[in-house]
């Protein structure tokens, strides 16, 4: 085994595993630990989305597109927020990485790139993901390793935990590591953190983001261990002010921001509501089928602790589709009354109680939308879809809370992705790739279709290409 490695890197992901395969290829001896027992971090379950204009396979489709409209439309989406270099050097690069993708082996359909409604709509066709997702991105990275580790340019230790720094912030010079052969100290040129986020740390998200509540699915494998490492040597950690919640879902256990279950069916492009949507007071606070998923986003980030509650009636549970992709409608029948999260009364007073707000308000804003119903227009918060009023008991509600998926505040880096000491200087020989830099860095104050695994995927790579020296 070399005695110090030219490039060490924490966490085999979505962002260590090119950042490795780029930096071997170029004749790096490059070590990769990762905590678990294989690699891969979250590729496994991913769907594998990124958002690259200037693809090779968009020119084949005839689309017309330029990293320059993507960056403009990113900038217009969040309101110019976000590190504009970083966000600038992640799109650019973007049309690359698909190349490269389908250089080594990923296949993208016919239909691809797509426009996509879950978040705000680019102008064109510049959404791509495998035939088979993440996992078959993994897969691509697997050959290119195996390739290398055969060929000794690349040594990857699994069920190696890294524990500790070496150095200090004038340089790191290596890190500890607990695996199969106990403690060891490894010393580097280059240390690459791409150890992912901080999901399953309630108390360190409570620090990064103590404006507001952050609820996620469970998400054991972002463990935030190596996030409080850095925190404690003297790394800059921040971006949690730009927090915008991604998603919607219900907490399996109340108790437990942890606990969120996705799979509500709220994009109003794929399913017009039926509901209607009120806050803790009981009272509507926007319009359920704006078409833009941030202004919905924003809507709900400013509900207290980004809690609301859908509610309908029996004549909507009887004729709507099924607002979950979860449950099927029997299950979904029986989880009213049995699930804490979703509640059911036999008039609206009742359900007001059951959901703890106030029964006026709650009465109003239900009489609100059916007298628009009625009237066939005329909604108080201007919306289209007004299928058929709330009249028939009983009466429904589903608590639900607005929720992030990759982790929006990490460690601070320059557009060299070099990490940041707290007096703002980069620490030499220190480098942070993928979720660990926290997505805001390359969003901005909003959610952008592909932005997550686009630029965790493209940074590492261009880091491993050109960025690392030894
Ligand atoms: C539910 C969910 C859905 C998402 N959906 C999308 C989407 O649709 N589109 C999109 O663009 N983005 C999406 N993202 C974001 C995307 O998944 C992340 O940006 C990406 O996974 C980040 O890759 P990573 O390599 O940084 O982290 P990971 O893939 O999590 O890898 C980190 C690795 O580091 C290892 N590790 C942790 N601690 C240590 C340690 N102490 N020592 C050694 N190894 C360690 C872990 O075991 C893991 O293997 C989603 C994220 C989540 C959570």
């Amino acid at each position: 085994m070399a005695d110090r490695w030219d490039v060490l890197i924490v966490g085999a992901g979505m962002a260590g595993l090119p950042t490795a395969i780029r930096a071997a290829e170029r004749g790096a001896r490059t070590l990769v630990v990762e905590a678990g027992p294989v690699i891969g971090g979250k590729l496994p379950r991913s769907a594998g989305q990124i958002s690259a204009a200037g693809a090779r396979l968009q020119r084949r489709r005839g689309i017309d597109d330029s990293a320059e409209d993507h960056f403009r439309e990113i900038m217009a989406i969040n309101g110019g927020t976000g590190d504009p270099l970083l966000i600038r050097l992640s799109v650019e690069e973007a049309g690359a990485t698909i190349d490269w993708l389908e250089d080594i082996g990923c296949t993208f359909g016919p239909e691809m790139p797509v426009i996509t409604y879950t978040h705000d709509l680019y102008r064109t066709r510049r959404y791509f993901w495998p035939v088979r997702q993440g996992p078959e991105i993994l897969e691509a990275f697997q050959r290119r390793v195996a390739a290398l580790t055969a060929s000794g340019g690349l040594t990857i230790r699994t069920h190696c935990e890294m524990t500790a720094f070496l150095g200090d912030t004038r340089r790191v010079t290596g890190i500890t590591v607990r695996g199969a052969q106990g403690e060891e100290r490894l010393s580097a040129t280059n240390v690459v953190l791409a150890a992912g986020g901080y999901n399953a740390d309630a108390t360190l998200a409570a620090a990064l983001t103590p404006q507001v509540p952050f609820y996620s699915p469970p998400m054991p494998i972002s463990s935030g261990k190596v996030l409080r490492l850095a925190r404690d040597f003297g790394c800059r950690l921040d971006g949690g002010a730009e927090y915008l919640c991604v998603g919607m879902g219900v907490l399996d256990d109340p108790d437990d921001r942890n606990s969120v279950r996705m799979g509500l069916k709220l994009v109003p492009q794929q399913r017009p509501p039926w509901e209607i949507w009120v806050n803790s007071h009981g009272r509507r606070f926007t319009r359920e089928d704006h078409p833009k998923a941030n202004h919905r986003r924003r809507a709900i980030m400013a509900q207290p602790d980004l809690e609301f509650f859908i509610v309908f009636d029996e004549g909507v549970r009887q004729n709507a589709p099924n607002i979950t992709a979860h449950l099927a409608d029997e299950a979904l029948r029986d989880a009213f009354g049995r699930h804490p999260s979703y509640h059911r009364a036999a008039d609206v007073a009742g359900l007001a109680r059951a959901i703890g707000v106030d029964a006026s308000a709650l009465g109003e804003a239900i009489a609100g939308y059916n007298d628009a119903v009625d009237r066939g227009a005329g909604d108080p918060f201007g919306r289209d879809s007004l299928p058929r009023p709330l009249t028939k008991p009983p009466y429904y509600a589903i608590s639900a809370v607005g929720c992030g998926l990759p982790s929006p505040a990490g460690i601070a880096i320059d557009s060299s992705l070099r990490a940041l000491a707290n007096d703002g200087r980069p620490i030499p020989g220190l480098y942070a790739a993928g979720e660990i830099f926290g997505y805001t860095r390359v969003m901005g104050a909003a959610y952008e279709a592909g932005m997550g695994n686009g630029p965790a995927i493209t940074l590492a790579r261009v880091l491993g290409e050109r960025i690392l020296r030894w």
